[in-house]
């Protein structure tokens, strides 16, 4: 087994990078906007949409590639996150988490739309959950009950018997699955690429290996050079958030894996007989799924995950207490903030944008990410 390499994705000698180069010089544009990820590229593009008058440039530390957008899945997914009735409880309730569900479900189509399937190697097979316990089982019908009574119905999430799901893929054990169409299995690297192309051919300016020191609004510090953001600073650094001054507890790091099979013979593909370009995942806590014809599986063991998230809120529960402790004026942590009730959205596919800090009426504004699979 190989591991260590920036990604499997990232290591191919054929991928179609578009030329960038790092910055040289003193810059000014309307919007900036700090790492070149998903959610940074399709701001920009999202942004050049809705004004192209816009001047929009994108500042990315490493290449394009580098997070997590270069190292995912490549599931193109509808498939919602969260539970609905924790997530109703939020500004926009009921009619919020559906309304964003229906966008959800355009998005990826519009993705495809706007980026091209022979591009980005976009299959539409959609998205299956299996089980293969009776808890498990259990589990998934449980979740289609709870999705029948948001008003999902059988078009959008169905329960596959035994023999309906080996049929789309033969896993052992298999008692049933829930299927539904809202998935694309893509590239997620020639997505990166094919995105950060249109981008530019929109106009945006993007610059590697720029690494931004400084975030302040209507600034950054690039180096030794300076940007100025006459309207707006974007800051797409997701999971890199944490390393930035000022920044460190503003989003908690996850850390997940992937692994990448060879190749699978033909024999082997025909065994498996993964057909329909679904995404798999199992409802036991851990995620697997296909990419690629004949080539790519990858699995995510999500307990670690969770105990690691759990010890990391404990982590910063107790920093937190002791650094309140610390201090003699008390002030109510900034670590989490609650959702404004000014916050604005983009039209992102990456969902809302927080505001953060508006300022001499120039705004910061920092990026949820992608929503995970
Ligand atoms: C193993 C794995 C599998 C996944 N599978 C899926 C999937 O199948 N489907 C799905 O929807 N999601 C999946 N995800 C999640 C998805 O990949 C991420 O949510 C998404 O790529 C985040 O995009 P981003 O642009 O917000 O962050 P990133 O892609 O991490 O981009 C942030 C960028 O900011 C740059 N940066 C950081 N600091 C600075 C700085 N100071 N100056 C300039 N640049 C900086 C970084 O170099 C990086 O390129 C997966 C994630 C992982 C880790």
């Amino acid at each position: 087994m190989r591991n260590g390499h920036l990604s499997h994705w990232m290591s191919r000698d054929d991928l179609d990078t578009p030329a960038t180069v790092p910055l040289d010089r003193d810059e000014e544009v309307d919007v900036a906007i700090v790492g070149g990820g998903l959610s940074g590229l399709w701001t920009a593009w999202a942004l050049t949409q809705a004004d192209p008058s816009l001047s929009v440039a994108v500042f990315e530390a490493e290449r394009l590639g580098f997070g997590a957008s270069g190292r995912n899945g490549g599931w193109l997914s509808a498939k919602p996150v969260g539970i609905r009735d924790v997530l109703a409880r939020q500004h926009g309730g009921r009619a919020g988490v559906l309304e964003i569900e229906q966008r959800l479900e355009e998005s990826i189509h519009d993705v495809v739309d706007v980026l091209g399937a022979q591009n980005i190697d976009a299959r539409h097979g959609g998205w299956m959950q299996v089980a293969r316990s009776a808890s498990e089982q259990n589990r998934i019908e449980n979740y289609l009950a709870k999705s029948r009574s948001w008003g999902v119905d059988e078009g959008r999430l169905r329960l596959l018997t035994a023999a309906e799901a080996s049929e789309r893929v033969n896993i052992a054990g298999v008692t049933g699955a829930l299927h539904s169409p809202d998935n694309y299995c893509v590239d997620p690297v020639k997505m990166l690429l094919a995105l950060a192309r249109t981008v530019q051919r929109a106009g945006v300016r993007i610059y590697t290996s720029s690494r931004v020191d400084t975030i302040e609004p209507g600034r950054l510090a690039v180096g030794a050079h300076s940007v100025r953001a006459r309207r707006h600073v974007v800051v797409a650094t997701e999971g890199y958030s944490s390393r930035q001054r000022g920044q460190r507890r503003r989003m908690l790091p996850f850390n997940s894996a992937m692994l990448v099979t060879d190749r699978l013979t033909d024999d082997q593909w025909e065994q498996i007989g993964w057909a329909h370009g679904d995404g798999v995942s199992g409802a036991a806590h851990r995620v697997i799924g296909a990419i690629k014809d004949h080539t790519y599986s990858f699995g995510l063991a999500m307990i670690p995950m969770m105990i690691l998230a759990a010890v990391s809120v404990i982590t910063l529960l107790i920093a937190a207490y002791f650094e309140g402790r610390g201090k003699t004026t008390t002030t109510r942590p900034k670590r989490f903030p609650a959702p404004s009730r000014t916050n604005r959205s983009s039209p992102t596919s990456s969902g809302q944008v927080r505001q953060q800090a508006p300022t001499d009426g120039n705004r910061l504004y920092a990026l949820p990410g992608l929503g995970f699979v």
